[in-house]
């Protein structure tokens, strides 16, 4: 596998030269969104330069042109997810869109009072509160599917929460705030032989190693263009085809119909079908080309190099006097959420951003693990392929900072 040429790589991003109060930018939040290479930049300006038009609505030169981009930029997510069809792939404005689109569409079609979906203790809000209005809405039941004290899923417990009322498994790849790579391929097995499907919220993940949704066989997989490298706005719903062909719409409109009359309006085919109004065009093609620029270094060379920024940021981290990791499964990705004794994170956060150094502090849209792990919120510093073990001791030293203040 050749090495990453991290140096090379960073002069891709604009946003890596920055300097904020007079120091060099450590940019340590790319789980809340990356930085886009000059090539997505330029993908989406040449659009808007010369040729922005709307899709799938004219004949004329610059419409078929936009619609071709468009409909390029979809072939490429395909490819990407190893989906069977086109037809698999929904353009949404990210993966919360994906997922509500999902259960208000096939959750609110299909399941009925008394219904279970389950989740797990993990979860990203947006793979917990679409699930709590639809039991609103229909009254069946959330379940949640616990995990161990290194923020691990607790196997065996999920598969007692599987019952004969089970309608859909809804789980996180990889935890945002703990950085846990969930077995979901075990997982998406294990319902299987109940005849139950899974969605799997794939937002981390896809920065994290190839996704082949048919080796997975996940029926529902959804991800965000900006987590990737990609523009923010854009985000995919992959769906079995059965599936997505026995579900409603989820919004009305301009482009997902085949004919409209007052009395009567019939659907357009797949995707289009769900994919209301003009859609995210610019996004869609800057989507295709961070997708294009992944794939052109390599997720695995990717994979392998933040697997060793993790090695090291976990061993310096740990080494800080009052540090504690919180997240600690073995399997997991370059997360590395912490608390310092004697120092609330949202200070830490803003002691070490003095130094240029820019990590989220908060709960992550993870409330229920803050809970869990009883601490009010963590420091999370995510490292993406750009990022350096130098950067990584910039932080240290910054939280050596922060510590000599609140002595
Ligand atoms: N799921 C996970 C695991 C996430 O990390 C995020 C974003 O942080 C989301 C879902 C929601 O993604 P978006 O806000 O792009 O819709």
């Amino acid at each position: 596998m050749p090495a990453l040429d991290v140096q090379k790589l960073r002069k891709d991003f604009p946003n890596l030269n920055l300097k904020v109060y007079g120091k060099p930018l450590v940019y340590l939040d790319n789980a809340a969104t990356t930085f886009k290479p000059q090539y997505v930049v330029d993908a989406i300006s040449n659009h808007y330069a010369h040729g922005a038009s709307n899709v799938h609505r004219g004949v004329h030169f610059l419409s078929e042109q936009a619609t071709k981009a468009y409909e390029d930029s979809r072939q490429t997510v395909k490819v990407f997810l190893n989906a069977k069809s086109t037809q698999e792939i929904i353009f949404t404005r990210g993966t919360t869109e994906s997922i509500n689109l999902v259960a208000q569409s096939f959750g609110r079609t299909f399941f009925k009072e008394g219904d279970e979906i389950l989740i797990s203790a993990m979860e990203h809000h947006s793979n917990i509160v679409p699930w709590q209005i639809l039991c609103q809405q229909i009254g069946c039941t959330l379940k949640v599917a616990p995990m161990n004290q290194k923020g691990e899923l607790l196997y065996e417990e999920f598969v007692r929460l599987l019952t004969p009322k089970t309608r859909l498994v809804a789980m996180v790849y990889v935890s945002n705030s703990l950085g846990t790579i969930n077995p979901i391929a075990r997982v998406i097995k294990e319902a299987h032989s109940r005849n139950i499907p899974v969605l799997v919220d794939g937002a981390q993940a896809v920065t994290h190693h190839p996704v082949d949704v048919q080796a997975l066989d996940c029926d529902f997989f959804a991800f965000s263009g900006h987590k990737i490298f990609g523009p923010t706005g854009i985000g995919v719903l992959y769906g079995k085809q059965q599936f997505l062909e026995s579900m409603p719409p989820y919004q009305g409109g301009g482009d997902m119909i085949a004919s409209v009359s007052f009395a009567k309006t019939t659907y357009n085919v797949l995707p289009y079908k769900f994919e209301a109004g003009t859609p995210a065009i610019a996004e869609v093609i800057g989507l295709n080309a961070a997708i294009k620029y992944v794939q052109a270094i390599g997720l695995e060379n990717m994979a392998a190099y933040k697997k060793e920024l993790l090695f090291y940021g976990t061993n310096i981290l740990c080494s800080v006097p009052g540090v504690r990791l919180i997240g600690t499964a073995r399997e997991k990705t370059s997360i590395l959420s912490f608390v310092v004794e004697g120092i609330h994170p949202h200070d830490l956060g803003t002691i070490v951003d003095e130094d240029g150094v820019a990590i989220r502090t908060g709960h992550h849209c993870t409330q229920p693990v803050m809970e869990f792990f009883k601490v009010p919120a963590t420091a999370r510093a995510s490292l993406a392929f750009y990022n350096t073990k130098e950067e990584i001791d910039i932080l240290v030293k910054a939280i050596y900072r922060a510590k000599e203040i609140f002595k």
